[in-house]
């Protein structure tokens, strides 16, 4: 292959999970970005081998590398890119390099491997034959209403990040938005020593104290075949529009979710 820019996965918890591919292309690798050279260096001693140099990408520095990044490719070498934990990219810094590299001649792959989202929603019970990742939630305001509007509208099973000390907020948020029987499977420290998986509805998971990391896996919203009434039609424009949304943007939001015309949906909004 010729010079690549390889999206190295590492454990999400459990060190037995670092793949000897993964050890291959970090050894061999001219430059390896991380978000932190220290935990990325001892990650390395572990396994017995050494990055050949190491460069800091986090998202302050991200953009500054591609330079660099592309030097080193330009001359004919490799570079890895590794997070903290799991695969890189996914809620964490690797995309804008891979942006930057896919409109040059060089290859970007990956050595595929640990992911919290992949595991969280595997392991859930849920649907997984169609999924929604999302990321975390945003923390307050408008977006966070438009986007907790958008998984409690959601057909297909969605998987959210969240922190500790967010999470029996965003429990809370879920239960009033997405109401209170729909399953959530709240996962936590996954891989590791306490790994849990809660099962219930977002009305009554006692997820206890929160403590190390989460995944939430949230049920798809039910099929309902009733057609939609202009009632019906009117009760979502006023939940979209109470939820911060202008009447626009809430006709647009509605006319997504029930498949109507934007101009017809719009309509009803005259009389909201
Ligand atoms: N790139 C990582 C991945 O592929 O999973 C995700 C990085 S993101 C900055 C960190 C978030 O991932 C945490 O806040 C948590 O929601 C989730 N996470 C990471 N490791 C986890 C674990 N062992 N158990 C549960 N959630 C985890």
């Amino acid at each position: 292959m010729s010079a690549t820019l390889w999206l190295v996965a590492t454990p999400i918890g459990n060190l037995g999970d670092l793949q000897p591919r993964a050890l291959e292309v970090l050894a061999a690798a001219d430059l390896v970005c991380c978000e932190d050279t220290r935990r990325t260096g001892l990650l390395l001693h572990h396994a017995g081998i050494k990055a050949k140099r190491m460069a800091v990408c986090n998202e302050h520095t991200e953009h500054d590398l591609i330079d660099r990044v592309l030097g080193v490719l330009d001359g004919g070498g490799d570079v890895a890119v590794v997070s903290d934990a799991g695969t890189p990219g996914v809620s964490d810094p690797g995309e804008r390099l891979v942006r930057a590299v896919v409109e040059t001649p060089h290859a970007v792959s990956a050595v595929p491997g640990p992911s919290a989202a992949i595991m969280a929603v595997t392991i859930s019970g849920l649907d997984t034959s169609r999924f929604v990742f999302d990321g975390f939630l945003p923390r307050k305001g408008r977006e966070r209403a438009e986007r907790l509007a958008d998984v409690a509208s959601e057909r297909r099973t969605t998987v959210l990040y969240e922190a500790p000390h967010r999470a029996l907020k965003t429990l809370a948020d879920l239960a009033e938005a997405c109401g209170p029987d729909r399953t959530v499977v709240v996962t936590r420290e996954l891989t590791k020593l306490h790994e849990e998986v809660v099962r219930g509805c977002l009305g009554a998971s006692d997820i206890g104290a929160p403590r190390g990391e989460y995944v939430f896996v949230i049920e798809g919203a039910p099929v309902d075949d009733t057609p939609l009434t202009d009632d019906d039609l009117q009760s979502l424009l006023t939940e979209a529009i109470a939820s911060g949304m202008s009447k626009r943007d809430a006709a647009a939001h509605v006319a997504k979710e029930t498949g109507r015309s934007k101009r017809d949906i719009y309509q009803l909004t005259l009389g909201v």
